[in-house]
């Protein structure tokens, strides 16, 4: 059954519906930060009560004169925000106003396909919804790890993600959930994530670099995320760092990826163990017979030189690269997040030794770089964040 989501009338309605996704408030305080006489915005916030889209929330404490009545976003409001990784898998279920209700996360390995992959993530909602969660969806957001075409709401290519090029993933979602739907790439809706909740909340421009399995780098631009002719803005995986170096899953080599991603790493913390580099990651590697970057992690947590200074090289690479996005773009903000980024202050210490040498002091003056404090829920949240987009705006 195909339902009809109930979207705004207006751009008025739509400006104060994303408003009140930030949480409700009185009509006068709404008065003070929209363009409209005050008996148009009571229309205007009169209609969005009939559409079922907001309801009256009681009276606000009284600033001097009548109370003025508050408005929120209609508590039937719920959201789906799914984060397809390359090992991983994670659901949510928000409120209108982006508040995570129930999450599910899982392991998921991004090459069983498509069909395969989008059911998993079908059935952990119907948990959510089994579990009194929601009872329809107003729209689903979905992000996926690799290039997608916005507008079409597909995967194009994607180097790590075999089965998925062209594969409806929009289409699909849509239909299973009865919903608006929307796909972009993870790390976009990381992005978004952090700037509905995160650190970047306060921050119209700014920079987040996912280091995962892949390295990529959402650009927010004026509070919007800036995607590029194609979509393929901020894949900077890609840059070669070194003609010389490694080769890549792209086919090419010395990519910042084929130094430092997740995959990488791991080969490095091998070499470094076969090599007697590190008595930590020998004896993790004669246990488990493999390693990983939380190996890495959890060696430099007890100050192993070896591991640090795999840390400190793959934070010096990615340093260059970002010093360069960091004169190109000015951001307010720089954001290290993803699987590699809980290598932490080591990695973080590095990143922003180099950028802020190499980067114009003009540039760098105000620029803090951080680590996600968001940590899983970034990328459902920012899914949510994605498609509330869509459906708090005109037609
Ligand atoms: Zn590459």
């Amino acid at each position: 059954m195909k339902r009809t989501t109930i979207r705004p009338e207006n751009v008025h309605q739509a400006a104060l519906l994303r408003l009140l996704r930030d949480g409700g408030r009185s009509r006068a305080e709404l008065g003070d930060v929209v363009d409209l006489s005050r008996s148009k915005l009571n229309v205007e916030l009169d209609r969005l009560v009939e559409l079922g889209l907001a309801e009256p929330d009681g009276l606000a404490a009284s600033r001097g004169g009548r109370r003025s009545g508050r408005v929120r976003l209609s508590q039937a409001t719920r959201f789906a925000g799914i984060d397809v990784g390359a090992t991983s898998i994670d659901v949510a279920v928000t409120d209108g106003e982006l508040k995570v209700l129930g999450h599910l996360s899982e392991p998921c390995d991004i090459r069983q396909g498509p069909a395969a992959v989008l059911d998993r993530a079908i059935d952990l909602l119907g948990k959510l919804h089994r579990d009194g969660l929601y009872d329809e969806l107003t729209g689903a957001g979905i992000g996926v790890p690799g290039p997608v075409s916005f507008a079409e709401g597909v995967p194009v290519v994607p180097p790590i993600m075999p089965g998925w090029d062209r594969y409806p993933v929009r289409e699909t979602i849509g239909q299973a959930l009865c919903c608006p739907t929307m796909v972009d790439n993870d790390v976009n809706i990381m992005a978004l994530g952090e700037l509905h909740t995160g650190l970047a909340r306060s921050v119209g421009d700014f920079l987040l670099v996912k280091i995962g399995t892949g390295i990529g780098c959402g650009i927010v631009v004026d509070g919007k995320i800036y995607r590029g002719v194609s979509g393929s803005a901020g894949d900077i995986g890609h840059i070669r760092v070194d003609d010389l170096g490694p080769v890549c899953s792209c086919g090419n080599s010395g990519c910042l990826e084929a130094y430092f991603g997740g995959a990488a790493l791991a080969r490095e913390a091998v070499e470094v163990a076969r090599s007697g580099g590190s008595p930590y990651l020998a004896e993790r590697l004669a246990v488990a017979g493999t390693l990983t970057a939380e190996d890495v992690g959890a060696a430099a947590a007890q100050g192993d030189a070896g591991a640090i200074g795999l840390i400190r090289d793959g934070g010096r690479r990615v340093g260059q690269v970002l010093a360069s996005l960091v004169s190109f773009f000015n951001p307010g903000l720089v954001i290290i997040a993803g699987g590699v980024a809980k290598l932490g202050h080591v990695l973080l210490a590095e990143i922003r030794s180099v950028v802020y040498r190499r980067s114009l002091p003009l540039a760098t003056g105000n620029l803090p770089i951080v680590l996600s404090e968001l940590g899983e829920t970034a990328g459902v949240i920012g899914a949510t964040r994605l498609i509330s987009d869509h459906v708090y705006s005109a037609n």
